[in-house]
């Protein structure tokens, strides 16, 4: 059976935004590690990270145990997996057994992983994860020693493989101060390590945002997101690198289109109302066509009388609401529209383009979200 529309992945164009990524890290050898929380930003876990690895990727970052599983299963390269926030009571056996690794940003944690690292006899990759200013989560000094104390009593079984955190905002300017302080504080827990006598272990603070701005920010590893998929973290840090180098067009390249077809076409006189209730009147004759995608598809109810899809090469507007499983476009004055025609919600046709970005802003939403919304049953392929 056919799914009512599809998401396409670009293979070119995330070979693209590595290829990006890597210039702005230069030749110093800084490892990416690709974050796929967020079902991988809504492109897919599955068909995503066998994907980015074909791109060399060998490195993934999820939030919790069930997303690492995933990751697991769809890796075809025994790629490291890292898991930065949540793991179930009863799932970190498998986490430890599957040599997978995690934020540590509890003594409870640390415990917690040295039992079951015990039971299994595999010793836990253990990220320490500490406090510098998002106060989120995150060991402060005194639980950094402690927890570096437990791990030299126990170097069969817990091993020092990371030390990191997470910056507040890098994507805006106006948290200047709050990063740079971030960074220090960083920098005096990375001695606090060292002093204690560990070393080749892996130090990461940066997210995409923070990779562009704060160069110094890097260290041995960079916890991409939203820029592999070819995003920008906000129009800030977008203008600020391609203002600043007088770029016309962004170096970073859209990896995710979202495409469906004409369910329906139909003529509508004028005065007659279109859809439920009296939200939109056809203020002439008009001809619509309906698209089998709704709000359970992720069309946003929100984009009722706002949304524009591409059919065509033409960008048309929603009229009417947004329904379960279906909307409603103007094609009028559009000719030769037919059931089956490709309709682009998110992506390009002919000369025309729906960003993400544009596609949110009919629906006041911001990048990030939006694409986490993304329904999972929504097929997804990759195109070259
Ligand atoms: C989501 C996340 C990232 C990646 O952020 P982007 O802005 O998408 O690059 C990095 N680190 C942590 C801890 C995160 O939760």
């Amino acid at each position: 059976m056919n799914a009512t529309s599809h998401i396409e992945l670009s293979k070119k164009n995330l070979q693209k935004n590595y290829a990006f990524i890597r210039k702005l890290l230069g030749k110093k050898s800084v490892r990416i590690s690709s974050v796929v929380k967020g079902n991988a930003y809504g492109h897919g876990i599955e068909i995503f990270v066998p994907l980015a690895e074909a791109c060399g990727i060998d490195h993934f970052c999820v939030f919790s145990d069930d997303e690492a599983y995933r990751v697991y299963h769809a890796a075809k390269k025994h790629p490291d997996i890292l898991i930065m926030g949540d793991i179930a009571a009863n799932a970190i056996d498998w986490v430890i057994q599957h040599h997978i690794g995690f934020f540590c940003f509890s003594i409870e944690r640390l415990q917690d992983a040295l039992n079951a690292a015990k039971k299994s006899g595999i010793p836990a990759r253990v990220h320490l994860e500490v406090e510098t200013g998002l106060n989120r989560t995150g060991l402060n000094e005194s639980e950094l020693k402690k927890a570096l104390m437990i791990i030299e009593e126990n170097p069969e079984h817990l091993k020092m493989e990371g030390l990191c955190s997470h910056l507040a905002g890098a994507e805006s300017i106006a948290n200047y101060l709050r990063i740079k302080k971030q960074r220090s504080k960083f920098k005096r827990m990375d001695e606090i390590v060292r002093k204690a006598g560990f070393d080749n272990y892996c130090r990461h603070l940066a997210c995409s945002a923070a990779l562009v701005r704060y160069a110094d920010t890097r260290l041995d590893m960079v916890r991409v997101g939203i820029m592999q998929y070819g995003f920008w973290p906000s129009p800030e840090i977008f203008i600020e690198y391609c203002g600043g180098r007088a770029l016309r067009t962004s170096p970073l390249k859209r990896v995710i289109s979202w495409k469906t077809r004409v369910m329906n076409v139909k003529q509508v006189q004028t005065g007659e109302y279109i859809g439920y209730g009296t939200s939109y009147i056809a203020h002439q004759d008009m001809c619509i066509a309906v698209l089998p995608v709704g709000y359970s598809h992720g069309f946003f109810r929100s984009l009722s009388n706002k949304g524009r899809v591409l059919i065509k090469g033409e960008r048309v507007p929603v009229v009417g609401i947004v329904n379960m499983n279906g909307t409603t476009v103007d094609i009028s004055g559009i000719n030769g529209i037919k059931p089956g025609d490709e309709v682009v919600i998110i992506g390009i046709q002919g000369e025309l383009e729906i960003t993400v970005a544009s596609f949110g802003e009919y629906s006041n939403q911001l990048n990030y979200e939006l694409l986490t919304r993304l329904p999972e049953h929504i097929p997804r392929h990759v195109v070259e």
